[in-house]
């Protein structure tokens, strides 16, 4: 997977892994979950972010450059409140921009 789609592939997995816990969490809040579920929701949430967060670290992607699965996400401070989304690689030194631009403080 390319840089650029495996970042987009994993911040969608992501928002699919919490949003249910979210939804979860906002329901029980509401009431509209039985007790025994209720507390599935925080743990759910924990869980999903964590994991979310550090999956894209764990799983590289490939390097456009040399074509190993070495490619590694960071984020580079381009701007007082963004980061630049880039990935090096570990075989070559190859680093890719994404294009993709986070705020500051979002992790
Ligand atoms: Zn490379």
């Amino acid at each position: 997977m390319e840089p650029t789609s495996h970042y987009r592939t994993f911040t969608y997995l992501w928002y699919t892994l919490w949003t249910p816990g979210g939804l979860l969490w906002v329901a029980a809040v509401l009431g509209f979950v039985p007790y025994e579920y209720s507390g599935l929701a925080i743990p759910w949430l924990a869980v999903a972010l964590l994991a979310g967060l550090q999956l894209p670290r764990l799983i590289p992607a490939r390097c456009p450059n040399c074509g190993v699965r070495r490619a590694y996400i960071f984020r580079e401070q381009v701007a007082e409140d963004s980061l630049a989304v880039k990935y090096r690689c570990r075989s070559c030194g190859h680093v890719q921009d994404t294009g993709q631009v986070e705020a500051v403080g979002g992790e």
